[in-house]
């Protein structure tokens, strides 16, 4: 482990260098919102952002991806990312977020396409500054992390501490010329931010602890909150694709006029939208939108959990809450009167 401190003019100089040599992905303004982007100086990064609009889930999993190209006569290449990028500014429950999908994208059958471009990336991850109105990563145990990133940003007032976690950070972050050692002062102020944000980033508070969801929704397949809330659902996905643990995609084949070449596509999915689940025949077997609607809370608190040690598949990040136009897409609001007619053991 590596642990430095940098000035506000020293991240400036580090982000710089990195530029000069490297392809450099990172948070900055979008009108009076924030998002990832291609970064051109370092003048432009913000890592007081309270929320970024997409999740950087697309720089794994990318909305539209090419798997693989081929001629009909049954020669075929696949298509990979090669490219090494540097992504900054991750939040502690989106980088929460990217440990669940590499899990998901390497345990039972491996990912090629995903796992080269996550190899690629060396992640700068910063705790939060400025909390975002619907967070409530405190409640899920996501407002701090401890691993997956490269190097961890913490500002602490008066500069950052920079810690390297992994090889890759360490050597990016010997490239910060102008840094200097933290001290014990410094380590502490760290300590406090990290104390503030289990705090304080919980604008929708829980009635229960994380793990107490599965069992929870083992009783609720019945109850009558889904059909309730599923009146007002447009059905748009947005929810779905806005999120930093949904991870579901199609499979496409463009194939060319001639029919001689044609391409694979991998494109983001979402189970709320109509058709998610049709099937050869047009059978749907979710055709019920309040089926759908029950199927993403199922899949945040209770399949996916299952395939990843238990954690739970919504980090708190409130990007649905955010993205819903009607107001019900709110995990929080749905386990929690879930938690008051039904009860934990
Ligand atoms: S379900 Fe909503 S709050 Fe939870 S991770 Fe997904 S977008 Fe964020
Ligand atoms: S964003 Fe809201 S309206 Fe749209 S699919 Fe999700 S729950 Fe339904």
């Amino acid at each position: 482990m590596s642990v430095k401190k940098l000035s506000e003019n020293a991240l400036v100089s580090f982000v710089d260098c990195l530029l000069s040599t490297e392809k450099v992905e990172a948070v900055q303004a979008k009108g009076d919102k924030f998002d990832f982007g291609p970064l051109e100086s370092a003048k432009d990064l913000r890592l007081d952002y309270d929320i970024t609009l997409l999740p950087p889930k697309k720089y794994f999993q990318p909305p539209v991806e090419t798997l693989l190209t081929y001629e009909t006569e049954g020669v075929y290449k696949s298509h990979y990312d090669n490219e090494r990028f540097i992504l900054i500014g991750v939040h502690p429950y989106d980088m929460m977020a990217i440990n669940q999908m590499d899990k998901l994208f390497s345990q039972d059958n491996y990912d090629e396409h995903y796992m080269t471009r996550r190899n690629n990336a060396t992640i700068i991850a910063c705790d939060v500054e400025t909390p975002s109105k619907n967070v409530f990563a405190s409640s899920m145990g996501t407002a701090t992390v401890k691993d997956g990133y490269d190097i961890l940003l913490t500002n602490i007032g008066d500069g950052y501490v920079a810690e390297a976690a992994t090889e890759k950070g360490r050597s990016l972050l010997s490239k910060a010329t102008e840094a200097v050692k933290v001290s014990e002062q410094d380590l502490k102020k760290r300590q406090q931010v990290w104390d503030k944000n289990q705090e304080v980033l919980n604008n929708h508070p829980l009635k229960c602890k994380p793990s107490d969801l599965p069992k929870l929704l083992e009783k609720a397949y019945e109850h009558p909150i889904w059909e309730e809330k599923a009146k007002t659902c447009f059905s748009c996905g947005s929810c779905n694709q806005v999120c930093p643990t949904c991870y579901c995609f199609n499979v496409q084949d463009d194939v060319s006029w001639d029919l001689k070449t044609g391409e694979r596509k991998r494109i983001w999915d979402g189970c709320l939208l109509d058709g998610f689940t049709r099937v050869a025949g047009g059978h749907e077997f979710r055709a019920k939108r309040a089926d759908r609607f029950r199927h993403r809370l199922y899949r945040k608190a209770k399949y996916v959990p299952a395939k990843i040690g238990g954690q739970i598949a919504c980090v708190g990040c409130g990007r649905c809450i955010n993205a819903c136009l009607t107001d019900i897409a709110n995990p929080i609001s749905i386990y929690n009167k879930l938690v008051e007619d039904i009860g934990i053991d």
